[in-house]
Parts: structure tokens; C-alpha cells; sequence
């Protein structure tokens, strides 16, 4: 719940970001006994209301109610939980339940009241609870316990004076704070601020996460093969997975083995750091849109919306196309550093964007390629920048001209295993010369053809009056 502000104050945004932890034995213990009460909370609310509803009573939902009640079970009833941890429980207990009744009145009879209990729950403390100096976070505890004191493992990417709380949570198999800053809205120095009359569309794809084409024939692309190579071998390496352990696998009803439950352990940590990779190239590509973006000047950002389409079946493969997609999560981060810059971002409709020309409007069949040629008039362009330029032409904004001014290139997932020779990829073959579709051993790429040296020059001359 964000705080009361003074309505003349800057605008702010809340951001929250994940930090891992770096731990001992004995501080991992007291924090995984911490989220263990906090789920002890969690599993007397839902308890003590079964109860009431047993009885006809009213229930205990609203947030003060359920703190008053947490006052009468006195202190140390939940280990070391402190009591504003605690009141943590409370407030998503009853934030879920609010949440959840408000669904339910306007009609939507799937929203179901909180009733699962959880075996560890996370905990959040407030501005003025914890104490965090540089990379020490001390996390509070019921009186007259020992401090609990523990190292982040990298620093927040926030400034200390802006962080507002810290919600410690533990997910698959590791410990992790979430830490929550109040970030103000970028301000511009005069002339700089972006122009919500410069429109640009952006168009969301698989290739291209975005393909963004702005005003003056600027466009942008940002690749997103390295993402979608990162699902492949993730695909693979899970079938492969599945496939050598089959036969161990334990029969229904049957307890699993201690090895099974090991195999378990290491497939949710690999499905895990999938999903980190996947997030952390989606932000690096909706981060380098809203950096093009305010370089010039573009203040609003027009979105094409696929996900009506969505629901369609299209066959198992597609489906798991689709499905790694994870296109809402795409919209959400770039709306929400959108919003950070200042920058107006708008959905719009994109159905029969990808199959019109930009110059003429006419229909033309999807190309199967990159590159989108129009029969009517022998536009040429690409594909996903055009369908960008008709959607920024619903907004009111410009299409672009036959031939872009200028196209930046740009690929999210830098990060990602496999796309540098520095980050090779476990789950790849080695290169070998013999190997079957092998590139061949790994070089660093050329730079100039001083820097390469006099036998790379040789080679390329040599294979230049080749090709001629
Ligand atoms: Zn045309």
C-alpha cells in the first residue's frame, strides 16, 4: 500500500527490484524459520475464519481487525517474528481478500477468498523497521532476540534514501530480498522533454520483441534470437532431462526416493535461472527502447495488442511459441519504464497491421521472411518496422517513408549463454573441427584489419580476390 503524499510533490514511481543473499548456515536457518512462522500467521488466519464461518460468525478480513487479534495472542507466539512482519501476513491476507471479493461483485465468479496454506510466506518490513548500510541489511526480530544481520549479494540499484521497504521470500530453493524504492519521474532539462506529439509505434514480436519505428523515418530493432535460442535448449535440455530419468520416476501414490527428490531440486533451480534470463532480456530490451525513445524526443509510445489472438489454438508448436512469448510480461515492463520517463504509452489494436503496406494501405499476404514487399506499389521494407509504422499511424502518427532514415540495431539478452565465445553454453556441444555442423573453434571477433595482424589481412585479401 503506497503512502500519502502531498499532491503537489514530484511524481514518483514505486520500482522493486531482486537481491540474492548472501548467508551462513545458521542465518539461512533463522531466516527460513522466520518465513516458516510468517506462513504460521497466514495458516491461523485462515483457521481462525473456517471457525467463524463454522459458526456463523463474521469474519475477521479488514486489516486492523486482524492486527488487534495478532495484539491479544501476545508476544513470541510466532518464534522470532517480530510484530511488523507479521502484520505483513495480515495485510496480503486481507489485501487478497478485498481483492478477491471486488472481483467477485463485479461478476467474475472464479476469484476464489484466500484458503491455501503456504509452509513459508513472505515477509515485508517497512521504512524505519530494517537497517540497510552499503550491502548489510539487518532484518528485525522479536525483542531480545539477536540482531539478525545478512549481506546482499550485490548492491540494490537504488539509492539508499529512496529504498521504501524490503520483503524477504524464499523461491526455488534459494533466499532472495525484494527491495521496493520510491523513484521519481524523470525530469528533463528544457528542450530535452520528450514531445507527446512525436508518436511512435511499436511493434511486439518473437524475433523482434520490439520493433519500433518513429517519426523522420527513424526505426529500431531489437533482436530477440538469443531469447528464443535460450527456450530451445531449455526445451531440449527438459525433454532430455525427463527422458534419462523416466524410469526412476516414482509410481502415483508411491513415496519418491531421496535421489528423486534431489533430481527435483536441481530441475526447479535450472527452471529457475530460465526464467531469470528470460526476465532480465526482456527488461535489457524494453530498457534500450525507452533510451532510443527519449534520445528523440518520442513521447508517446503506441503499442500494438496481440493477446487477443492468443486464446486461439494454433497446434502444440505454436502453442509453446506463444507461450514463451510471455507477452504480457513484454507490455508490462516497457510500460512501466515508460511511465518512469515520462514517456505516455497507449495499447492499440494491431490486427491487419503486419499484412498492410505503410505507403498504399492495401492488404498484402504476410511474408514468410523478414522483408515485406508490396505489390501494389513496389513498396520494400521490413516486415515488423512497417507493421510498427501502421500502428503509429492509428495513433496519428506518421508512416514511415519508403526507405528508413536511419535503423538502429540492437539484441536483448547480452547476458545469455551461447551469444558470446566468453559465455559458451554448458548445454551446447563443444565445437570441434571434426563435429557435424560445427562452426569450427570460437574467434574473437576482427575489429580493424591493423589490429588483426598481417596473416588475417593476408587471408582476407586472399579471400576477397576469391569471391570476386
Ligand atoms: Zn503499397
Amino acid at each position: 500500500m503506497p503512502r500519502h503524499r502531498d499532491p503537489l510533490s514530484p511524481k514518483v514511481v514505486y520500482r522493486t527490484a531482486r537481491v540474492g543473499l548472501r548467508v551462513t548456515r545458521a542465518q539461512r536457518r533463522r531466516m527460513v524459520r522466520l518465513l516458516v512462522s510468517a506462513g504460521d500467521v497466514w495458516a491461523c488466519v485462515l483457521e481462525l475464519n473456517t471457525w467463524r464461518q463454522a459458526r456463523q460468525g463474521r469474519l475477521l478480513v479488514s486489516y486492523q481487525e486482524l492486527c488487534r487479534e495478532l495484539a491479544c495472542a501476545g508476544p513470541n507466539t510466532f518464534g522470532e517474528l517480530d510484530s511488523v512482519g507479521a502484520r505483513s501476513v495480515l495485510r496480503r491476507y486481507s489485501d487478497a481478500w478485498f481483492a478477491a471479493a471486488k472481483r467477485r461483485r463485479k461478476g467474475d465468479q472464479r476469484a476464489r477468498f484466500p484458503r491455501r496454506r503456504r509452509a513459508l510466506m513472505p515477509l515485508r518490513w517497512h521504512h524505519g523497521t530494517f537497517t540497510l548500510q552499503a550491502r548489510r541489511l539487518r532484518i528485525p526480530v522479536a525483542r531480545g532476540r539477536p540482531p539478525l544481520w545478512v549481506r546482499l549479494d550485490q548492491d540494490p540499484p537504488y539509492p539508499p534514501e529512496q529504498i521504501r521497504s524490503v520483503t524477504l521470500l524464499y523461491d526455488a530453493g534459494r533466499l532472495w530480498v525484494d527491495v521496493t524504492a520510491e523513484v521519481p519521474v524523470a525530469c528533463y532539462p528544457d528542450g530535452q522533454k520528450p514531445d507527446p506529439a512525436r508518436i511512435a509505434g511499436v511493434d511486439l514480436g518473437i524475433i523482434h520483441p520490439y520493433a519500433v519505428a518513429g517519426p523522420d523515418g527513424q526505426g529500431l530493432l531489437v533482436s530477440g534470437r538469443a531469447i528464443r535460442a535460450e527456450h530451445r535448449m531449455r526445451l531440449a535440455d527438459t525433454k532430455a532431462r525427463a527422458r534419462a530419468v523416466a524410469h526412476r520416476a516414482p509410481k502415483p501414490g508411491q513415496r519418491g526416493s531421496r535421489r528423486w527428490r534431489h533430481y527435483r531440486r536441481r530441475q526447479r533451480l535450472a527452471e529457475a535461472r530460465h526464467r531469470r534470463r528470460v526476465r532480465q532480456a526482456q527488461h535489457e530490451a524494453a530498457k534500450t527502447v525507452i533510451i532510443w525513445a527519449v534520445d528523440r524526443r518520442i513521447g508517446t509510445l503506441a503499442v500494438g495488442d496481440p493477446r487477443g489472438v492468443l486464446k486461439l489454438d494454433a497446434g502444440r508448436r505454436h502453442n509453446q511459441r506463444t507461450r514463451d512469448w510471455r507477452i504480457g510480461h513484454l507490455i508490462t515492463v516497457l510500460a512501466d519504464k515508460a511511465e518512469a520517463a515520462g514517456i505516455r504509452l497507449q495499447l492499440v489494436d494491431e490486427r491487419g497491421t503486419s499484412s498492410t503496406c505503410p505507403a498504399c494501405r492495401s492488404r498484402i499476404p504476410k511474408p514468410a521472411g523478414r522483408v515485406l514487399t508490396c505489390p501494389a506499389c513496389q513498396f520494400t521494407g521490413h516486415r515488423d518496422l512497417s507493421a510498427a509504422a501502421n500502428i503509429a499511424a492509428r495513433l496519428g502518427g506518421g508512416t514511415t517513408p519508403a526507405l528508413p532514415a536511419g535503423v538502429t540495431h540492437r539484441r536483448a539478452g547480452a547476458h545469455l549463454p551461447g551469444v558470446a565465445p566468453s559465455r559458451r553454453d554448458p548445454r551446447r556441444r563443444a565445437h570441434h573441427r571434426g563435429a557435424r555442423g560445427s562452426p569450427g573453434r570460437h574467434r574473437p571477433a576482427r575489429t580493424s584489419l591493423a589490429q588483426a595482424g598481417p596473416g588475417v589481412a593476408r587471408h582476407l585479401a586472399r579471400s576477397l580476390n576469391t569471391t570476386r
